[in-house]
């Protein structure tokens, strides 16, 4: 047969423009509509993004700086780094995270909003965010996004990732045998040895990391710089 299956990106941007748009808005919104599994992810997700936050404040460095948040979602983080200062361009596949991005920020000029696949983006920035989108991509497929990402990087990459070990696999293992309307798209673990082992083969070393765990949520935060 020459029937092509669907590409991860293009199975990934039709589900965040439909079903997936309904469901995350929601997580990384802040109303009461979410269920616990819900609500438990919309917790594990603003930790990570607090990290990030607490990164610039405890650095003092957020006013003027360029940040390029690549697969931006709803603003979660971009439009916060907005407010305090940071010169923000704010990009996603998904022309419906986007919008509803542009409708939460107070600034109708900062972020910037685009809608744009990330291996299209261009440009250089201090810092390149990319929080929580390998996980809708093969190991393959992130080990190219992270080199293009980090070509757009001045300074300094910040990227999570589902981590992958004995215990998340298992749990991933028992996950994708209750079915569910979140199965629209697959989840890829990454093994950190391996993302560290890209980040240092493009010039990059690890400053800082965190890692956040709440009951169905699980992000591994890493700030690689430029050696
Ligand atoms: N980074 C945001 C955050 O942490 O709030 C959103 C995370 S959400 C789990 C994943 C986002 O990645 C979705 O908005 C999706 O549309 C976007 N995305 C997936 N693949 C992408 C790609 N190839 N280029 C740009 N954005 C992408």
């Amino acid at each position: 047969s020459t029937k092509k299956s669907p590409k991860d990106k293009d199975i990934v941007r039709d589900y965040f423009n439909s079903t997936g748009f309904d469901r995350w808005r929601r997580i990384y919104g802040e109303g009461g509509d979410v269920n616990r599994v819900q609500l438990d992810i919309r917790t594990g997700h603003q930790q990570t993004v607090d990290y990030v936050l607490g990164w610039f404040k405890n650095d003092k460095n957020a006013v003027g700086h360029t940040i390029c948040d690549a697969g931006c979602g709803t603003g979660s983080l971009s439009i916060p780094l907005a407010e305090m200062g940071a010169k923000v361009y704010a990009s996603d596949i998904s022309e419906k995270m986007v919008g509803e991005g542009k409708s939460r920020a107070t600034d109708p000029e900062n972020p910037v909003f685009e809608v744009k696949d990330l291996a299209s983006l261009s440009g250089e920035y201090d810092t390149v965010i990319c929080l929580d989108v390998l996980i809708h991509y093969p190991d393959q497929d992130s080990e190219a996004m992270i080199a293009h990402l980090a070509s757009l990087a001045k300074s300094r990459l910040i990227l999570s990732f589902a981590p992958k070990n004995p215990y998340y696999v298992l749990m991933k293992k028992v996950g994708d045998m209750v079915p569910g309307p979140s199965k629209a798209t697959r989840a890829y673990l990454h093994k950190e040895s391996d993302v560290r082992r890209v980040l240092e083969g493009l010039g990059f070393k690890i400053k800082r990391k965190e890692f956040t765990a709440t009951s169905f949520y699980f992000s591994r935060l890493l700030e690689a710089v430029r050696n």
